[in-house]
């Protein structure tokens, strides 16, 4: 993977695909860290003198829907870069762009539209990467949280210019490494959130590495449920008891510990305020939902984690968004947080924004802006975007 070190975009126009899939609300950035995270790679190209050229997808556009557009993240940049930003309100790849991107000086910040408003651009289309390509002398692929994804503003363009990481795509990739190579032991991870359906292939692959796992979320039940465990109205992915049970054996074969939550805290509903009982994982009454993990589970986890040197963490214990289903996630972050000199890693949407929301982030060692992104990492080792630009460092 070739980086920034490597460029010299003195005087150069340079095409940069950022990662801006912001949340929106009436029209303004709501949460702006992914825009922030994209100022290293800015700044470093400004202070070259460089024309730069960004462009970003957001959302999940059907065709130039208005309410995709991203002018309110040009309005955002401006203010963080502290100079104008010349927003081009044009399909990324049309002739309209490219007379404009064409006027552009040094020293000057350009954000293109909606990548996604090209219907080509998920399909990797080889015409739109050529049109992308006019863009710019050289290309940086900034967009981790993209990077798995082998679309034409990501993949399709690096094969046809000059191509490098940018900051955030090179400290990501690095951050993640280390929980695939070199890494200290004892290493656990903690697994949680909606389904395991979504990362049955980093399980797998993280079994190879792991000294243990633990897992809370939503996901433990399928787990539960297929060791013979009565979950209550929990939920369960009744296709996937049979690859949880795999996954258990897989573990124990290879003497490896798999924890589960011994006890839940369960209510009728998920809602704030609600009645809540703490009751064994495994005879949940029916009628009851199991939320986030109990008082006893969170003491074994944290007891687990005590000695690792390395964790990492994906997806939240309970229903963090709701309290008091949010006490599992908060007492699982502590734990980690608390470890001195342990490479700490935390990824995944919700996970991130809860320990955000925590005031935790400072405490892990690496934050990491792709949750897709960082969980395809693991299961592969690599992704399209880190093979675009030459393959792992
Ligand atoms: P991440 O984005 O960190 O990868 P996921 O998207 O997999 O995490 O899962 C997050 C969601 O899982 C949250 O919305 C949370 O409310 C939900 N969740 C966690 N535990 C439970 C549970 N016991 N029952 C229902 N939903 C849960
Ligand atoms: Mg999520």
């Amino acid at each position: 993977m070739r980086t920034l070190d490597e460029l010299d975009a003195r005087g150069k126009r340079v095409l940069v695909r950022a990662d801006f899939n912001v949340p929106l609300q009436n029209g303004e950035v709501e949460d702006d860290t992914r825009i922030r995270a994209s100022l290293p790679t800015v700044e470093h190209l400004l202070a070259q003198n460089a024309t730069v050229v960004l462009m970003s997808h957001l959302g999940r556009p059907k065709g130039e829907d208005p309410a995709f557009r991203l002018r309110p993240v040009a309005f955002r940049l401006e203010e963080l870069l502290r100079q104008p930003v010349t927003y081009v309100p044009f399909p990324p790849g049309s002739d309209q762009t490219y007379e404009v991107v064409r006027g552009l000086g040094p020293g000057v910040v350009a954000l293109l539209e909606n990548v996604r408003f090209e219907p080509g651009e998920t399909k990797n289309d080889p015409e739109l990467a050529r049109r992308y390509a006019r863009l710019g002398e050289a290309f940086v692929l900034d967009a981790f949280g993209s990077a798995h994804r082998a679309h034409a503003s990501v993949v399709g363009v690096a094969s046809l210019l000059p191509s490098y990481a940018g900051r955030l795509m090179e400290r990501e990739v690095r951050a993640l490494a280390r929980l695939l190579q070199g890494y200290q032991r004892p290493y656990w991870v903690v697994l949680g959130g909606a389904k395991i359906s979504d990362k049955i292939g980093v399980i797998q692959n993280l079994l190879n590495h792991v000294d243990g796992i633990a897992i809370g979320g939503a996901m433990a039940f399928t787990f539960i449920r297929a060791e013979g465990g009565e979950v209550g109205d929990s939920l369960v992915e009744e296709d996937k008891l049979e690859v949880a049970r795999g996954i258990l054996k897989a573990a124990r074969d290879k003497g490896k510990p798999v924890l589960l939550p011994t006890d839940v805290v369960a209510a009728a509903e998920i809602r704030e305020g609600v009645a809540t009982q703490v009751v064994p994982a495994e005879r949940i009454p029916a009628g009851l939902k199991g939320l986030d993990i109990g008082p006893e589970t969170q003491k074994r986890f944290a007891e687990a984690l005590s000695s690792a040197q390395t964790v990492f963490w994906n997806g939240p214990m309970g229903v963090f968004e709701v309290p008091p289903f949010d006490r599992g996630t908060l007492a699982v972050a502590r734990a980690i947080a608390a470890l001195e000199g342990a490479y700490t890693v935390v990824g995944g949407g919700d996970s991130v924004a809860a320990i955000h929301r925590l005031g935790l982030a400072k405490a892990f060692t690496h934050v990491s802006t792709g949750g897709g992104a960082s969980l395809e990492f693991l299961e592969k080792g690599t992704l399209p975007g880190i093979e675009a630009l030459g393959g792992l460092p």
